[in-house]
């Protein structure tokens, strides 16, 4: 997956060690603020519990966002330094499989921020980024921080936004303007998690890919097709789901206390 590391791979955390070192590499470049580390922190904590798999309720999940980003009229991809970091190519081929506009939207405004951001993602193939050049100048009002500002031509006028790892006043602040809100969150119990209507309980890194080529799959059937995907869903149960693969895993886990058996050698 993410090659750039002196990581051996025989390393029982491998994968997760080679992300934090393309994480903090990402503070230098200024795509990511030092929040965005705490978040992936307590991502990652969740993902432990989960096991560090896509369940398949998070599939069934990650095929309704496909749908609902397809039926969408307006729909936008916000990016922040996290996942600019993580999947930038997935986030350009999402876009291209949905006609869906791509939008740096972030907490943290920090000098040559939106430009580190906005040229990753055209290195990764974006012909445009909206949300930059000071280009965000519609505000939205959120529920317990300050106003953020939007682009009037992204965010502010989309029907669905795509929003993953995405703080809860801001989420909370989309469902209050009526947009339909998808996301990807390890915290099935986070606001945001909650609050949207589509929440992919998984791993950014892991369902990206696996949206993309759902959207790919999708993207010629009708819509009434794409409608029954949409109806027949229900976020409760997926957030229920979420929380049962953690609470059962758990569960084995805790008869014997034992997690990893000591490596070899
Ligand atoms: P909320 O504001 O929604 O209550 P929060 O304050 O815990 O949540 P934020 O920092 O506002 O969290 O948002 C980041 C969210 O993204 C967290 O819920 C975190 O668990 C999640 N997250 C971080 N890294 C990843 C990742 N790699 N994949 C999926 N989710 C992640
Ligand atoms: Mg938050």
């Amino acid at each position: 997956m993410l090659k750039d590391t002196h990581v051996s791979s025989r390393h029982p955390r491998a994968e997760s060690i080679r992300i934090r070192e393309r994480l903090t590499k990402h503070v230098e470049t200024k795509v990511l603020a030092l929040a965005g580390l705490i978040a992936h922190g307590r991502g990652e904590a969740f993902d432990y519990i989960l096991g560090e798999e896509t369940t398949p309720s998070a599939k069934t999940a990650i095929t309704t966002a496909a749908a609902t980003l397809l039926l969408a009229e307006l729909p936008v991809l916000s990016v922040n330094g996290n996942v600019a970091a993580l999947c930038a190519e997935e986030f350009v081929e999402l876009s291209k499989a949905t006609g869906a506009k791509l939008e740096v939207n972030l907490f943290h405004r920090l000098p040559g921020r939106e430009e580190a951001i906005e040229a990753v993602l055209r290195e990764a193939g974006a012909e445009e980024v909206l949300g930059v050049d000071g280009s965000a100048t519609a505000r939205i009002d959120e529920v317990f921080s300050d106003r953020r500002t939007v682009d009037p031509r992204g965010i502010f006028v989309a029907d669905v936004v795509f929003v993953p790892l995405e703080d809860g006043d801001r989420t909370e602040g989309l469902v209050r303007m009526g947009k339909r809100v998808v996301t990807v969150d390890l915290n099935p119990m986070s606001r945001t998690a909650q609050f949207a209507d589509v929440t992919i309980v998984d791993n950014v890194v892991r369902a990206m890919p696996l949206l993309v080529s759902e959207a790919e799959k999708l993207k010629n059937e009708s819509p009434e097709a794409l409608k029954e995907i949409v109806e027949s869903y229900s976020n409760r149960d997926a957030l229920s789901d979420a929380m049962k693969t953690m609470l059962e895993r758990l569960g084995k886990l805790s008869e014997k206390g034992v997690y990893l058996e000591p490596s070899e050698g």
